[in-house]
């Protein structure tokens, strides 16, 4: 199964990643990160498709997607 994480150390928070999810797998979390931002989670993991939608729009290179379960 697809899914994805986010390197909390290197999101800003900008939000374009959820934006352009198409399944609303992404949201924002409601605590800061240790940098000061809300950094984006992925709150639907089963809906996720490994487009890599996300991975490419976000300008900090903070989203990895992992086409396979991690073991
Ligand atoms: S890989 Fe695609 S479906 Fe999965 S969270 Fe990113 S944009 Fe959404
Ligand atoms: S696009 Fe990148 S920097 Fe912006 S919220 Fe998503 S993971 Fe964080």
């Amino acid at each position: 199964m697809p899914t994805i994480k986010v390197d909390e150390t290197r999101c800003k928070g900008c939000e374009l990643c959820a934006a352009a999810c198409a399944r609303k797998c992404i949201t924002m979390s409601t605590t800061f990160s240790a940098t000061g931002y809300y950094p984006a989670v992925c709150c639907a993991p089963d809906r996720c498709t490994g487009c890599g939608l996300c991975y490419q729009v976000c300008p900090d290179l903070a989203i990895t997607v992992f086409k396979e379960e991690k073991k």
